[in-house]
């Protein structure tokens, strides 16, 4: 067994859009929030964060009162 194995699962995750929902690896060296999206360049969200789940719940509910 010589082969080697990289993972690189553990330090990744990926950025997603917080408008079309496209999703792009996320570099380490650079937070989602800073990305771009590159198909409508709107901003990004860690992809699973809290920050991501409250941006679904938000966008799950239909506007009722407020
Ligand atoms: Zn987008």
């Amino acid at each position: 067994m010589a082969n080697e194995h990289r993972h690189d699962m553990g330090a990744g995750g990926r950025c997603i859009c917080t408008k079309c929902d496209k999703t792009i690896a996320h570099r380490d060296s650079v937070p989602c929030r800073e990305e771009r999206c590159p198909e409508c360049d709107a901003k990004m969200l860690r992809e699973g964060s809290h920050h991501h789940e409250l941006f679904l719940q938000k966008h799950s509910k239909e506007k009722g009162d407020s």
